[in-house]
């Protein structure tokens, strides 16, 4: 989420978790012994009911983020497993830790060598990012000037890698508040309704994926993007266009595919769509640069 100060992007980051779906018992299990092995979970609490919501400080060290210690410890990757790690600020955190989040985004999870000993913990979360457009944090904002200069601009911006943009699927705008009240005249939706929608998706993804290890349209290896994603002469010309303009890689191609799927399934739509595909290619405005 790219937005100005206030502009409410902490909060939809919170609220994220009442819109999944509720943890299954098996997940339930796997949440609970993670938080075990961290020494986390309280004494009175047996089995861990929702999914977590993790949102540690960009001053956090890559072995707090990903694991580590001399007896390794499952870090803040780990313990948002099955739920929600939210980065705040995403710029501030130091390189190295964005970059240790990479293979772990990609695998679900992740191995931690030391000397005497080799520890894996599960890493499968949802990763939310919040960063400003800019320095002063007012870029491309509709109501305060932004004093940055273009060269700050993309200094700033270029402190999250491509490979890391590469690997979120979403890339949203958030603007202010203040431009939200005055150009919005309906009343959001409340949570229940969207939380609705999301479980019937997930029961067409736990059909279309049968006896396979996965769960969702996320999850899905190269061989079944090539089965599940077939799309339509119109939606290829579409990517092959925004290939063109905002020079993907195969990498963000693959993304596209399986968000159009989502978005296909959360509209309860066998087939996807042209305008589904081009939903899904909005949401990688990052892939260039904002300015
Ligand atoms: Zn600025």
């Amino acid at each position: 989420m790219v937005g100005p100060p206030g502009s409410g992007k902490s909060m939809l980051a919170k609220r994220l978790p009442t819109i999944l779906p509720d943890l299954s018992f098996d997940e339930a299990i796997e949440v609970t012994k993670v938080f075990s092995i961290a020494g986390f979970l309280n004494r009175e609490e047996t089995l861990m009911a929702v999914r977590p919501f993790r949102s540690p400080h960009h001053t956090i060290s890559d072995a707090g983020l990903v694991g580590g210690g001399q007896t390794p410890r499952p870090g803040e990757i780990s313990l948002a497993h099955l739920g929600v790690l939210f980065l705040d600020e995403l710029p501030e955190f130091k390189k190295n830790v964005l970059e240790a989040l990479r293979q772990p985004l990609e695998d679900g999870t992740i191995t931690i060598t030391r000397s005497s000993v080799t520890a894996s913990f599960p890493a499968k979360f949802m990763l939310i990012a919040a960063m400003n457009p800019c320095p002063c944090g007012y870029f491309g904002d509709r109501v305060r000037t932004c004093h940055c200069s273009p060269q700050q601009i993309r200094q700033y911006q270029s402190k999250i890698s491509g490979p890391l943009m590469d690997r979120i699927d979403l890339h949203i705008e958030v603007p202010s508040v203040k431009y939200r009240a005055l150009s919005d005249k309906e009343t959001g939706e409340s949570s229940m309704p969207i939380k609705e929608r999301v479980n019937k998706a997930r029961e067409l993804q736990k059909k279309r994926f049968g006896s396979d290890d996965i769960v969702c349209n996320a999850r899905m290896t190269e061989k079944q993007i090539q089965e599940f994603c077939q799309i339509g002469e119109e939606a290829h010309k579409l990517i092959e266009m925004a290939i063109e303009k905002l020079g993907l890689s195969a990498r963000a191609v693959n993304r596209i595919l399986k968000v159009s799927r989502t978005i296909a399934d959360l509209e309860n739509s066998s087939n996807i769509e042209s305008v589904h595909v081009a939903e899904a290619i909005q949401y990688r405005s990052l892939d260039r640069s904002l300015i």
